[in-house]
């Protein structure tokens, strides 16, 4: 320790780092030579299609010691046609969670508000703070009965007032997993100023397999400020490559532009998830595994008497009505990992990820022990 005392600008010295979660490096350490049942980050335990690591092992290696394409336009090209969109309409992130942070840089000062639901994703409260502003966190719908804690678009719209800067809402969300439809979506939006631009996370569009939710990208047209993300690292199974996208109106998509880091997706990310949208037939086996193994364990769970939220994506919420962190630290001591959400301020729940076939089993072979 050399006592320096750091002395970071205005809004980053009130701000905390994102947390993971766990530290899974040092958990996979401990466990070897183990395997951990890792049901903690929602990722997909298919990963990427067979040809995705075909051309990962033939990859030329000007790939590595060139500088990536900084417009990343064979990717964009591709994401396009398949969105029906122009190519001017998308940027692409080192991960959407670089989009979610460069979207507050751009369009929010300090001291103006940024308004989403309680429960929403843990990066919009860090891109709120990151640039000073106000976070307007709306109360979600209550649990009650068989209703999950939802968002509540009604007093999320009501909540957009002049100093609101920025929207942000996921849908389906993370963590509970729950979703609202497009004409619903289209009803918030008829309302909200549309000077105000609001940014719609579709991380889990992949894993959406009601027609009624369908895609805010249908509604670009109708709503220039709106605007639309996506990842590779859910349904395509690539999150330790980094990319994601931004759908959104041509003169939005040029000012994230102008912050943006030039060769912010690195050369591999940029060809192999190009390749990954090329096989359509995987993402429909991800789907039905995903649909299959989640049933199996929102059953389990529920046989138990757990309060699961419905879900429409690769994971599940699970309300255990007392204390989860023993309940998650019995898991933990048999290695499987699932992820608490204290910090989400649903200290009786957790967030289990639909991991592999033998990950799912160790979990529900655990979960007497674990709430004993
Ligand atoms: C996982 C996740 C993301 C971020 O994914 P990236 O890996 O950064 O693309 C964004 N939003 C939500 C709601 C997520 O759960």
């Amino acid at each position: 320790m050399s006592g320096f005392a750091p002395r970071p600008t205005g809004p980053v010295a009130a701000l905390k780092a994102y947390d993971p979660g766990h530290d899974l490096p040092a958990l996979r350490a401990r466990a070897a030579p183990a395997a951990l049942a890792e049901l903690g980050s929602n990722e997909n335990p298919l990963g990427p299609p067979p040809a995705v690591l075909d051309a990962l092992h033939r990859l030329p290696v000007a790939e590595v010691f060139r500088y990536p394409d900084p417009l990343g336009l064979a990717l964009r090209r591709s994401l396009a046609a398949r969105l029906d969109v122009d190519p001017s309409m998308i940027a692409l992130g080192n991960g959407s969670h670089e989009l979610l942070m460069l979207l507050a840089q751009c369009f929010v000062a300090p001291g103006d508000e940024v308004v989403f639901s309680e429960f929403g994703f843990a990066v919009f409260p860090i891109g709120t703070a990151a640039v000073g502003a106000t976070p307007v966190r709306v109360p979600a719908l209550p649990r009650a009965g068989d209703a999950p804690r939802g968002h509540d678009l009604a007093a999320l719209a009501a909540a957009v007032g002049p100093g609101a800067r920025l929207v942000f809402v996921a849908n389906p969300n993370n963590p509970t997993g729950t979703w609202f439809t497009r004409d619903a979506l289209r009803e918030f939006l008829r309302t909200i100023d549309p000077r105000v631009p609001v940014v719609v996370d579709e991380a889990y569009h992949e894993y959406v397999d009601d027609p009624a939710v369908g895609s805010a990208v249908e509604l670009l047209a109708a709503f220039p400020n709106l605007v639309v993300t996506r990842t590779f690292s859910k349904g395509y199974g690539l999150a330790g490559l980094r990319v994601g996208y931004a759908v959104g109106d041509p003169a939005t998509i040029d000012v994230l532009n102008r912050l943006r880091e030039s060769f912010n997706v690195n050369a591999v990310a940029l060809e192999l998830a190009r390749i990954a949208l090329d096989d359509p037939g995987h993402l429909e086996r991800v789907r039905a595994f995903n649909r299959d193994q989640r049933a199996r364990l929102a059953a389990g769970l529920a046989a138990r008497g757990l309060f699961v939220h419905p879900s429409m994506t690769n994971f599940v919420l699970v309300d255990f009505d007392r204390p989860a962190a023993p309940i998650e630290a019995r898991w933990l001591a048999r290695g499987v990992v699932v992820r608490p959400m204290g910090g989400y301020g649903l200290p009786t729940c957790l967030r289990i990820s639909v991991g592999a076939v033998a990950e799912n089993d160790r979990l529900l072979a655990h979960l007497d022990e674990a709430l004993s």
